[in-house]
């Protein structure tokens, strides 16, 4: 069709560009990044600004009882389902300028692009920000889009709690009273297709001289919470043998755990990132540790093999204390639809822009909407590999031909040239 060849053109890298440095002042930090916590003042604010642009062209802001936001361009056919594309406005407390709210600005700009065409496209095509994909504030993350496709129950998520205790019931509830001017839409919509456009957060891109990645799937992940009961005592009266030292136990159980997790290919990623000592006072004899497990594989086989092994590694090693392990997450590795992937790298290769497959290592609300509808998702570099950083960078006309790229596809799916789920 001529008329997808024509949308590509219309993409404004200049209002890309403006508009993520625009985005990028709410909520700003000292070192040039952004802390936009979910569900805060700031991301009340950044919705705001989308809304803003989004209207100024013509665009329907909606949201949902789970503090999804959405803009919505009507097609001509409003009772099909609409093609979603977006990614999500909240951050790291010391997040970058581009990591969410590139796929957000980029979801953008193809709306408004295609409406420069004058062309109106057969199914609504509506911008999306998903609430809380990071999962700082409140935990676990990409709640707003596990609610969406009916993975996690609302009443579960809103009974959440950040670390001052508010929940996330309360604080959805005010966002979503602070936009009295959108219309709050039911869940249990079904999309035609979602694409999600992201900055790679890794080294590969940029080595290999790539400017698409064409995300080939999601790894697994497990994650645990371990505790670590002992005895607590003073320090310089106990003897050794008569000693139930809970951190000695949790160092051992940490030895044992990386130990067994090491392997050749450097394929698994384990990680303990949060680890407490309590009473934690430099004269008694620790009673308690408490650490999280992050555990990452590509594949299923493996990821179930390693996971299943660390209630007994970690009841083995902690002797003579005691443990206690509690899998708090499980979302096996996805791959892609190969039609979706087929059909972003066959634009790519028309654009002339220079591709590769690529799997993701982080996880993104594209895992959740892959269980629902055709989902694909592209990546663009950025400087170093670096992301959840201030530091976080990415080139101008790398972001304008991942919004090439998308342009087309959204407008494939549109149209329903897109490739059906294989
Ligand atoms: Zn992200």
């Amino acid at each position: 069709l001529d008329r997808t060849a024509a949308v590509s053109d219309r993409v404004d890298g200049d209002r890309l560009w403006q508009r993520l440095m625009d985005l990028a002042r709410v909520g700003a930090t000292g070192q040039g990044g952004v802390n936009r916590q979910a569900l805060s003042d700031e991301e009340i604010e950044a919705r705001a600004l989308l809304a803003k642009w989004g209207r100024e062209f013509g665009l329907v802001t909606l949201n949902d009882p789970a503090s999804n936001f959405f803009l919505r361009l009507p097609g001509i056919d409003e009772a099909l389902p609409p093609v979603l594309v977006g990614s999500h406005l909240d951050s790291q407390p010391t997040g970058g300028k581009f990591d969410g709210a590139l796929g957000v600005l980029a979801a953008l700009e193809v709306t408004e692009a295609l409406r420069s065409t004058g062309v109106q496209p057969r199914r609504s095509i509506e911008v999306v920000a998903w609430m809380n994909e990071e999962g700082s504030r409140f935990a676990p993350g990409m709640m707003g889009s596990a609610a969406f496709v009916g993975a996690r129950k609302l009443e579960d998520i809103r009974a959440i709690t950040d670390s001052a205790g508010v929940t996330v019931g309360a604080a959805l509830d005010r966002v979503l009273r602070a936009e009295p001017d959108v219309r709050t839409r039911p869940l249990g919509l079904t999309p035609t297709a979602f694409l999600e456009l992201h900055i790679e957060q890794g080294p590969i891109l940029e080595a290999q001289h790539k400017i698409i990645g064409v995300v080939s799937g999601i790894q697994g992940k497990r994650t645990f919470r371990v505790r670590i009961d002992g005895q607590e005592n003073h320090a310089g009266t106990s003897p050794r043998s008569a000693r139930r030292d809970a951190l000695v136990a949790a160092v051992n159980v940490l030895n044992a755990l990386h130990s067994a997790m090491w392997d050749r290919e450097d394929v698994v990623r384990f990680t303990v990132g949060m680890f407490t000592v309590s009473p934690n006072v430099p004269s008694v004899i620790p009673a308690r540790v408490t650490f999280s497990i992050d555990l990452r594989h590509p594949d299923d086989v493996a990821l179930r093999r390693l996971g299943d092994a660390v209630p007994d590694m970690c009841r083995a090693a902690s002797v003579p204390c005691e443990a206690s392990v509690t899998e708090l997450l499980y979302d096996p590795p996805l791959q892609f639809s190969p039609g979706v992937r087929a059909m972003l790298g066959s634009i790519s290769s028309e654009l002339h822009i220079p591709w590769m497959e690529i799997p993701s290592g982080a996880g993104h609300d594209a895992r959740h909407l892959h269980f629902v509808c055709p989902t694909g998702m592209i990546f663009i570099p950025c400087k170093d590999g670096i992301s959840h950083d201030e530091a976080e960078s990415v080139l101008k006309e790398h972001a304008v031909d991942g919004t090439r790229v998308l342009a087309e596809a959204v407008l494939g799916f549109s149209e329903g040239n897109g490739q059906k789920r294989a």
